[in-house]
Formats: C-alpha cells, sequence, structure tokens
C-alpha cells in the first residue's frame, strides 16, 4: 500500500483516504478564446510522460483539501508533495526511467 503525504495534515495517510484528481499545472486558455482547438486541448489532452509527473490529489477522507504531488510513473515513487497553488519543486537526477538515486523533496 502506497503512503501518500498531505501536505495540509501533514501526515503520511494510507492511499484510501485519497482521490487522484488528474494532471497538475494544467494551463488552461483565457475566456477571450475563441472554442476551439485551445480549448479542446486544454480540455482534454495530457500529457502522459514516463518518469515524472505533476498531479492533483485530493484528501477525500481526511481533510478533503486539493495538493499536488509529483510521482515517477514508472516505479510510482511520490517524490514531493506541496499544496495548491506553490510552484512546481524542482525534481533533481534523471527525469524518464526507473527512479534511482533521486532526491526526495518535501
Ligand atoms: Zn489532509
Amino acid at each position: 500500500m502506497l503512503l501518500i503525504h498531505c501536505p495540509y495534515c501533514e501526515e503520511d495517510r494510507p492511499e484510501l483516504e485519497f482521490r487522484h484528481a488528474g494532471e497538475a499545472h494544467v494551463q488552461r486558455p483565457s475566456q477571450s478564446v475563441e472554442p476551439g482547438r485551445a480549448v479542446a486541448e486544454a480540455l482534454y489532452l495530457r500529457t502522459n510522460t514516463r518518469g515524472v509527473v505533476f498531479e492533483r490529489w485530493r484528501h477525500v477522507h481526511g481533510c478533503g483539501r486539493f495538493f499536488n504531488a509529483a510521482r515517477h510513473s514508472v516505479s510510482d515513487e511520490f517524490l514531493a508533495f506541496y499544496k495548491a497553488g506553490e510552484a512546481k519543486p524542482e525534481i533533481t537526477g534523471e527525469d524518464t526511467g526507473p527512479a534511482q538515486g533521486r532526491e526526495i523533496i518535501r
């Protein structure tokens, strides 16, 4: 079972208390943009990266708040947890392939 660190509760809790909420830091087009390709891409296209991914999570059976996490998509290793609205942390080490020798940031 994965343990996920909620940056608001400041505890490591079982993954069953959390719900994945999609990709983090998705740039949405401004409201002045006509519906079309830019809006469709913002709504439906995701990166699907092999390596470090930035995701939104919600602590549904805890504080109920959304936060972001950096996770390696191959090893499922969580690399960082940070509050919603905060900038992406810099993840050092190789960004693709299995997670090895990577610094864990909390
Ligand atoms: Zn929480």
